[in-house]
């Protein structure tokens, strides 16, 4: 039969558990787990030492039980702050521990009440689930996957409320309910109510851990390590999502390939790591020209390409120009790497061509690559459009913008 005792000692095991789970995320660099971890540490501590009521001195299983048990539950509370980024409500929270631990002392030595010591405990542990739940709950918004967030933030608006009821309950003065190991349905509903608040509450967290780590793995996946934009891969999914769209609404959208003027030049001249500063920085300036529902790939070594979705060519003329005059640059000689210690000039080359009825966006991509290299044909540093360019094996025409 579970009995009061029996939970006790499983949760702590449950507790023991959770912390070699969370250990072996430390390693993911999460912001959180520590605290997570430690939360269980002390749940561990605080659970067998109720367990030694009436077995050793009161002092333990009181006081000390109730406050360690307390710090776990502000450690919970402090783990998702930082899992958010959030300050921790440090004050508060040593303000309500020692608000615990003097409540508990002042209703034993004090008034001996049993029941009002419940209602201490029950409060801090309520206001501090209410705190975890609205915590998760406002960061919701940024959530790749809300599972797990409805199940931690709901676990922990659910515990807030139990605590209030035991609170309640206890306090209206139910004599009937006085502590007791004996196996009545109410003590195991309030011990459980009490005790698994934090392996509930961690399990979530890790659930939380997983999908933070999973949504990382993809990110890495769809991105260029050195520039942070889209990977060649992701840029292709992108694509073909635009190609079926613009057949079934019969918006065009237009693409832009991008190539720096000379950059083996500026490789050769200011060595490899400035020349990766250069694309660090081009990266840059073409985010902050373009809206955030375009997409900037770095599909090769020094090549971007920007698809524009629903965008007409005559437009996507427009914003070639305004990358082209944007990158048109001369960057300060303060550049780590930069041992020749003159300022780094360079420009691009842009090719702009516009999706047709019946192509594929390979077929796309080859005739604005034609336009690019008419760019460079013609000097660099310049914009071409493949408005006028007939089939690449004769003499292309091509139109400067
Ligand atoms: P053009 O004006 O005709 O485009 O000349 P270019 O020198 O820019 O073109 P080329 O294709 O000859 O050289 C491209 C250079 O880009 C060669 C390669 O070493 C360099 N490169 C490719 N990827 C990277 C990178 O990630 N970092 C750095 N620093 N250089 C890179
Ligand atoms: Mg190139
Ligand atoms: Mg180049």
């Amino acid at each position: 039969m579970l009995d009061p005792f029996n939970l006790l000692l499983l949760t702590a095991a449950l507790c023991i558990v959770m912390l070699f789970v969370l250990g072996s995320l430390i390693r993911s660099g999460i912001p959180g787990i520590r605290q997570w971890v430690a939360a269980n540490g002390l749940a561990f501590v605080a659970l067998l030492l109720y367990a030694t009521r009436g077995i050793g001195p009161a002092f333990l299983s009181i006081e000390v039980a109730n406050t360690v048990f307390a710090l776990a539950i502000a450690a919970v509370l402090a783990g998702f702050r930082k899992f958010f980024g959030r300050p921790i409500p440090s004050k508060m929270l040593i303000g309500g521990l020692i608000y615990v631990a003097a409540g508990i002392s002042v209703f034993h030595y004090g008034v001996e009440s049993m029941t009002a010591r419940i209602v201490v405990v029950s409060i801090f542990h309520a206001a501090t689930c209410l705190f975890v739940g609205l915590t998760i709950f406002q960061s919701i918004g940024t959530a790749k996957s809300r599972y797990s967030y409805f199940f931690t933030g709901g676990a922990a608006l659910l515990f807030a409320f139990a605590h209030v009821f035991r609170g309640f309950v206890y306090g209206i003065g139910a004599d009937a309910l006085s502590f007791s190991f004996q196996s009545t349905g109410w003590n195991v509903l309030f011990f459980s109510i009490g005790t698994l608040v934090l392996p509930i509450l961690t399990m979530g967290a890790v659930m939380m851990v997983h999908d933070t780590m999973m949504a990382k793995a993809v990110d890495a996946a769809n991105r260029d390590f050195l520039t942070g934009t889209w990977s060649r891969r992701a840029f292709l999914e992108f694509a073909e999502h635009e190609v079926s769209r613009a057949r079934r609404t019969g918006r065009v959208f237009s693409l832009l390939l991008l190539d720096i003027d000379y950059f083996k030049n500026i490789n050769d001249t200011f060595g490899h790591a400035v020349g990766d500063r250069v694309l660090v920085d081009i990266a840059a300036r073409v985010r902050k020209e373009i809206r955030t529902v375009d997409c900037l790939s770095r599909i090769g070594g020094e090549e971007f390409a920007v698809l524009l979705p629903e965008t007409s060519h005559s437009a996507a003329l427009l914003v070639g120009e305004r990358l082209r005059a944007a990158l048109d640059q001369q960057i300060s000689a303060n550049i780590a790497g930069n041992k020749s210690g003159n300022p780094v000039r360079y420009s691009a080359s842009i090719g702009v061509g516009t999706m047709q009825e019946g192509e594929s966006f390979s077929e796309l991509m080859q005739r604005t690559d034609i336009a690019l290299y008419a760019a460079k044909a013609s000097g660099r540093n310049a914009v071409f459009s493949t408005s006028k360019v007939v089939p690449a094996s004769s003499s292309p025409d091509m139109a400067k913008a």
